[in-house]
C-alpha cells in the first residue's frame, strides 16, 4: 500500500507537467524507478541546477545563467529591433527559424480574460520602458495567432503608438489558432519576413 502511495505521488507529480497526460505520467514514473541509481541523480541534479542557477533576463525576461541573456549581450544582434512573444519557448522557435537578428521581450503570459489575465500580470510596463530612450525603432509582435494572442496584440499595438516607433505582426500568414512554438522553423521563417505593419 506504502509502495502504491507513493508511486502513485510521483505520477501525480509528473502528470503536473505541461503536455504530460496520466498515461505518460506512468510512464515516465516507471521509467524514473527503472533507471540506476546514477542515471537518477544526474536527473534530480540537473533539475536542481537549473532551478538554482537559471534566472529570468532583467531586460527580456528571456532564461539565462548570466546577469542579461547571450541575445540581450550580444553586438552581432540588432537592438533596434524588438520581438514580443508570449513565452521563451515561442522565443526558442523563432531562434530555430535562424531568420530574425534583432533583441527580444518576453512577455512571460498572455492577455487572458477568461483566466483574469490582465495587462497587469504580464511585462507590458518593462516593455515600454526600454522604448522610452529612443534606441528602438521597430518592435515586431509574435504572440499567438489566437483569440488571446490577438487581443494581447492590439492592446499591446495602442499603447506603442506614442512612441512613434514601426510595429509590425508576424502571425498573419500563420495558421489561426496555432501556437508560435508548434510552427516549423520554415513557416515561421517566411512568417518573420512577411510581417507586415500591424
Ligand atoms: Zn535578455
Amino acid at each position: 500500500m506504502e509502495i502504491e502511495n507513493k508511486l502513485n505521488k510521483l505520477i501525480t507529480e509528473i502528470a503536473k507537467l505541461p503536455g504530460i497526460g496520466p498515461k505518460s505520467a506512468e510512464r515516465i514514473a516507471l521509467y524514473i524507478l527503472s533507471v540506476s541509481d546514477n542515471e537518477a541523480s544526474v536527473l534530480l541534479s540537473s533539475i536542481s541546477d537549473a532551478r538554482s542557477k537559471i534566472h529570468l533576463c532583467p531586460v527580456c525576461f528571456n532564461i539565462t545563467d548570466s546577469k542579461i541573456c547571450n541575445i540581450c549581450s550580444s553586438s552581432n544582434r540588432d537592438h533596434s529591433k524588438i520581438c514580443v512573444v508570449e513565452e521563451v519557448r515561442d522565443l526558442f522557435a523563432i531562434e530555430r527559424s535562424g531568420e530574425y537578428d534583432g533583441v527580444y521581450h518576453v512577455l512571460q503570459g498572455r492577455i487572458d480574460p477568461m483566466n483574469h489575465l490582465t495587462p497587469e500580470n504580464i511585462r507590458i510596463k518593462e516593455l515600454l520602458e526600454r522604448l522610452r530612450d529612443g534606441e528602438v525603432k521597430e518592435v515586431i509582435i509574435a504572440t499567438n495567432p489566437n483569440f488571446n494572442g490577438d487581443i494581447s496584440a492590439i492592446y499591446i499595438g495602442k499603447l506603442l503608438r506614442p512612441f512613434g516607433v514601426k510595429i509590425t505582426r508576424i502571425a498573419m500568414g500563420l495558421p489561426k489558432g496555432t501556437e508560435i512554438d508548434f510552427v516549423d522553423s520554415v513557416t515561421l521563417s517566411m512568417a518573420m519576413k512577411d510581417r507586415k505593419e500591424f
